[in-house]
């Protein structure tokens, strides 16, 4: 079932960077006449006698995106209509009455599909904080997953994915990766020993917040299997538009990620060191307490987010964000724009994080014209 419906991908170098993958994966194979990118299939149905015979069996669109998104990760990928589709698809992986063990700072949306799930009896949660290791291996002694969301929203905490992964191995749970925030070209968590990845491809992905759409990258073929069959029998597919903007997307991901994580280090720093800000969260930064981790962990760079607190009171806050003219005030992450949100906002997150705390996700901009609105727009409310 999750064999690629695309009928013949590109074949890659396997000494190929993912860089270059990310540019070249799911092409239609170098045919004479062949285009050069996969079509847009607006179709619910299709003749009998074939793989796909109906909207929910496949899509050319999506198989495509899936050979580029397996040959990032080292996996297989099934795509979804969103992260959260691919999550529920994930979390109904563990048998009915198991245990999860769940990362404290985790997406609030991946929690309520948890907590829900643990409120209706389907299964049981174990909090624990993602950057306490041993805290999550201790939990995951009679557990079937181990969720973890590394770089993890909004506080930045990097997950030691190699040793949760191990040490959920030897306990019997498989592990799961929300990895957002890195993208494969920052992490590939299936190299780490995890088990399965999930991609909001929503964000850095698509990159352009102009789509929803969700993957899972897995190293299991028996997982991919059972993920495509949960997308078959509860309808979250793709939409074959969207696939291919998000599969468009990740051709510039590369040029889009070193641009905004350059930026985003800068600044970083400068904030750190400014006035008006209290305490800055961006593993990158030297001093930060995940910098060794993130060194270790992560491919290269600590990716385009960081997150920072006014050194003042709530209403300071709005203030400093209601002047900013470049940043937009505005959920999600990953695109083009740099996007700036206060974060204790959602009661979900006004449990884990100061209320000024404000998440940033750094675009493409010029990050002299990105400095020049956030220093600007800091001093106003303090002078
Ligand atoms: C946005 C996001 C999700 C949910 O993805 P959607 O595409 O919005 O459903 C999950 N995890 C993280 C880390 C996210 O940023």
């Amino acid at each position: 079932m999750t064999e690629s419906v695309y009928p013949t991908p590109v074949t890659l170098d396997p000494e190929w960077t993912p860089d270059t993958v990310a540019v070249q994966a799911g092409r239609p194979a170098r045919v004479p006449g062949a285009p050069m990118n996969p079509p847009v299939t607006m179709s619910s149905t299709y003749v009998h006698d074939a793989t796909i015979e109906y909207g929910r069996d496949g899509n050319a669109g999506w198989g495509a995106l899936e050979a580029a998104l397996g040959a990032l990760d080292g996996g297989t990928a099934v795509t979804f209509a969103s992260g959260l589709a691919a999550a529920t698809a994930i979390a109904d992986l563990v048998p009915v009455g198991g245990t999860v063990v769940l990362s404290t700072v985790t997406y609030y949306g991946v929690r309520s599909i948890f907590e829900r799930m643990q409120a209706h009896g389907r299964l049981h949660l174990r909090m624990v904080p993602a950057d306490d290791t041993a805290a999550i291996l201790a939990a995951a002694d009679g557990a079937d997953m181990v969720w973890v969301e590394s770089i993890a929203n909004p506080l930045m905490v990097v997950a030691d994915v190699p040793a949760i992964a191990a040490g959920a191995r030897e306990r019997g749970a498989i592990t799961v990766v929300d990895a957002t925030f890195a993208t494969p070209l920052r992490q590939r968590p299936l190299d780490l020993g995890a088990d399965i990845v999930m991609h909001s491809a929503t964000k850095l992905i698509g990159g352009h917040s102009d789509l929803l759409l969700g993957a899972a990258v897995c190293r299991d073929d028996a997982h991919a299997d059972s993920l495509a069959a949960h997308r078959h029998d509860h309808g979250a597919i793709p939409g074959s538009l969207e696939a291919f903007l998000a599969l468009r997307g990740l051709r510039t991901l590369a040029v889009r990620l070193d641009r905004a994580e350059a930026s985003a280090a800068e600044l970083a720093r400068r904030l750190a060191s400014h006035p008006h800000v209290s305490t800055v969260h961006y593993p990158g930064l030297p001093g930060d307490s995940q910098h060794e981790r993130a060194t270790r962990v992560l491919s290269s760079g600590s990716g385009s987010m960081l997150s920072f607190e006014v050194a003042g009171t709530v209403e300071q806050t709005e203030a400093f964000l209601a002047r900013l003219r470049l940043l937009t005030h505005a959920t999600s992450l990953g695109g083009v724009e740099s996007l700036i949100e206060r974060r204790a906002r959602y009661a979900g997150d006004a449990a884990l994080v100061g209320p000024t705390l404000c998440r940033l996700s750094v675009g493409i901009e010029n990050v002299e014209d990105l400095w020049a609105d956030l220093d600007g727009a800091l001093r106003v409310p303090f002078s």
